[in-house]
């Protein structure tokens, strides 16, 4: 501390700017580490099947429990570790513990799915297709049970995504598109790409006076994603109504508060149990949520 101390009181006296300068790359140092230190926390959020009333897969959503800062949320920190490569080591880890969570997870129809959200640098890494391999391996995971949340703000067009998509899809697994709807996505890309599933971004699901144009629009990706033979997930679903709504226009699943915020690992496999039994026992369907 002597040394930051007094490296501070340096940049106060000859030149402000460089305190900032000083406080980024050391908040960067400590993102370097974060991965190795053992301070990423995973929190878990429910996937519910419309069809089904049920859990059928479960996103993992970083956290970085920070050692003086508290628990920082993605938007706090996964910007920088884009920029500075950090996200590779930090994705890797998401990775593996999202699979090794998710394999002891079940639902009405099996096991649950695990998605991933995966940054553009993490994509184009060289590196990237054989970490993916070896969790599905290590972890005897069927690899379609692993979704790759990829984001419509990527470049998709970009040659090394769409190599690093080919691979990935030539190894099984899911690929995902999330804020579906915020991008500028031709839909002839979207139609060229090994895509599995539109997640519809949850600023569509407003309840305000944009709704009548908000609900238009998830209509027609509703019926653009059933022409391209791609699942529709809505996001961000808090009130009942939405979820309704939703049902009426034909989504097959949804997520947000309504279910289950995200919540740590422990906490979620409680959750899954006590629906799962509740499910067993009344032998009907029962709402889940609030
Ligand atoms: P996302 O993948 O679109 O995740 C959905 C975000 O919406 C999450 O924010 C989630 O907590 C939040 N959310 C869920 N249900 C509701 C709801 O009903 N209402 C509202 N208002 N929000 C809801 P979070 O956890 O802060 O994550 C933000 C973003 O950070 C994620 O957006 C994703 O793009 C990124 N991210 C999270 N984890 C990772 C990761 O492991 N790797 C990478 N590369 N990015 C990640
Ligand atoms: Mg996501
Ligand atoms: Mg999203
Ligand atoms: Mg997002």
């Amino acid at each position: 501390y002597a040394a930051k101390a007094k490296g501070k009181n340096r940049v106060q006296m000859y030149d402000p700017s460089l305190l900032q300068d000083d406080g980024r790359l050391q908040f960067e140092a400590e993102l370097a580490a974060a991965a190795g230190a053992g301070e990423l926390v995973l929190h878990y959020q429910p996937i519910v099947s419309v069809r089904e009333d049920w859990c059928v897969a479960v996103e993992s959503l970083v956290r970085w429990q920070h050692p003086t800062r508290g628990l920082l949320q993605p938007s706090e920190f996964i910007p920088t570790a884009e920029r500075t490569g950090a996200i590779v080591a930090i994705g890797a880890q998401v990775l593996r513990r999202a699979c090794s969570d998710a394999v002891s997870w079940s639902g009405p129809s099996g096991p649950l799915a695990v998605h991933v959200n995966v940054s553009a640098a993490q994509l184009i890494d060289q590196d990237f297709v054989a970490t993916v391999r070896s969790c599905v391996t290590d972890f005897a995971m069927p690899p379609d049970r692993l979704v790759l949340e990829i984001t419509e703000s990527m470049v998709l067009d970009s040659p090394a995504i769409r190599t690093a998509l080919a691979a990935l899809a030539a190894l099984g697994v899911t690929i995902a598109i999330d804020d579906f709807g915020t991008g500028y996505s031709a839909l002839s890309t979207l139609r060229t790409l090994p895509l599995d599933i539109v997640k519809i971004d949850k600023s569509f699901l407003s309840t305000g006076p944009s709704r009548a144009a908000d609900q238009a629009v998830v209509e027609a990706i509703v019926q653009m994603a059933g022409r391209l033979k791609l699942k529709v997930v809505a996001e961000g679903v808090e009130r009942i109504e939405q979820l309704q709504f939703l049902r009426s226009a034909g989504a097959d699943a949804t997520q947000g508060y309504l279910h289950l915020c995200p919540t740590p690992a422990p906490e979620f496999g409680s959750w899954l149990e006590q629906t799962n039994a509740t499910r067993q026992e009344a032998g009907s369907v029962p709402r889940i949520g609030p």
